[in-house]
């Protein structure tokens, strides 16, 4: 039996145009996102990992539709959402929430905390003013606060509380799918595990599907059931959690997991350090662009971009070694 992915995109592309002159021409692209195809099914939590800088961010916010892609298909529950107006997307917000990465800067300073969780609901037009206050204290006991948080300002609490309050919002909606963009990589490693535990406990309690994002891949392994691994603004990899950690195929994979530490004093692996740079998404190497930094790298890698392929089980690999 085939199960329909809750979202799935198609050649996902976003280039930034690179202004330069007195006349503001247009001397190229910053491809940012360069033909991402992957599918996330209802109830999972897709973890997407790489370094920074390789597109995993600009992929959430095209999903989103916070930025408009510049080509490619993004389908959520088979309605395909890249081209309807700002008035058509209004309804589909509504099963689509974001929770930011710096809890600092994502609330207003100026809002209490009763007004920053009413927000969403306002907007989407959702209940009565008495419901929607008893729905925020309902919030506040859900992410494991207490109602009297309420009335106070976002400067009275620590990075974590105000994760959860970032979290209470994003519930305000009921919304099915949530994209969770690095949102423990601002928190003590303490508090960490809280939110991740949190966030996990509320997918299980309101059925939600999350496009989760890190680029620590202790954080992804812990939350993730399916991985996609990026690079310069394309998807490498593609597989459960435990073929990701246990038989990884794509040599940049390999390198990242090879860079975890692990937590056993006698066990011992051995490090693949990366050589050299990143290279600039505004000029990407030909063929596969990781192949100025790959040991493995053949001659046609430095010619033709290899193709995101099923190597079976949904286990997908971009690279020519498993052609
Ligand atoms: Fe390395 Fe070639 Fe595979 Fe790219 S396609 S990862 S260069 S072996």
């Amino acid at each position: 039996m085939n199960i329909e992915p809750l979202i799935k995109v198609k050649g996902l592309t976003k280039y930034f145009p690179i202004k330069t002159g007195f006349r503001r021409r247009t001397s190229g692209y910053i491809k940012a996102v360069d033909g991402v195809d992957l599918e996330i099914f209802a109830g999972e939590t897709f973890g997407l990992a790489g370094e920074s800088g390789c597109g995993k961010s600009t992929t959430s916010r095209c999903i989103l539709r916070l930025i408009q892609p510049t080509g490619g298909e993004i389908y959520i529950n088979g309605q395909d959402i890249a081209k309807l107006s700002s008035r058509e997307m209004c309804s589909v917000y509504r099963n689509m929430q974001l929770i930011f990465q710096d809890p600092y800067a994502s609330l207003n300073p100026r809002m209490t905390v009763e007004k920053i969780i009413m927000e969403p609901m306002i907007v989407h037009n959702l209940y009565t003013s008495a419901e929607r206050k008893n729905k925020v204290n309902e919030l506040l006991e859900v992410v494991g606060m207490n109602s009297h948080h309420a009335t106070r300002y976002t400067h009275e609490f620590s990075g974590g509380q105000r994760q959860r309050i970032g979290i209470a919002r994003a519930l305000a909606v009921n919304p099915h799918f949530i994209i969770a963009d690095e949102p423990v990589s601002a928190l003590d490693v303490s508090i960490q595990s809280q939110i991740l535990n949190l966030l996990k406990k509320l997918q299980q309690e309101f059925e939600i599907t999350y496009l989760f994002i890190a680029h620590d891949l202790s954080v992804i392994k812990h939350v993730s059931s399916r991985i996609g691994i990026m690079y310069l603004g394309r998807i490498v990899e593609i597989a459960d959690k435990k073929t990701i950690y246990t038989k990884p195929l794509h040599p940049y994979t390999q390198a990242l997991l090879s860079a975890v530490p692990i937590a056993n004093p006698e066990a011992k692996r051995e490090r693949t350090i990366l050589e050299g740079d990143v290279p600039s998404p505004a000029n990407p190497p030909r063929g596969c662009t990781f192949h100025p930094r790959c040991r493995a790298s053949l001659d046609i890698c430095r010619i033709e971009s290899p193709s995101l392929r099923d190597v079976g089980e949904g286990h997908r690999v971009s690279c020519h070694l498993y052609n």
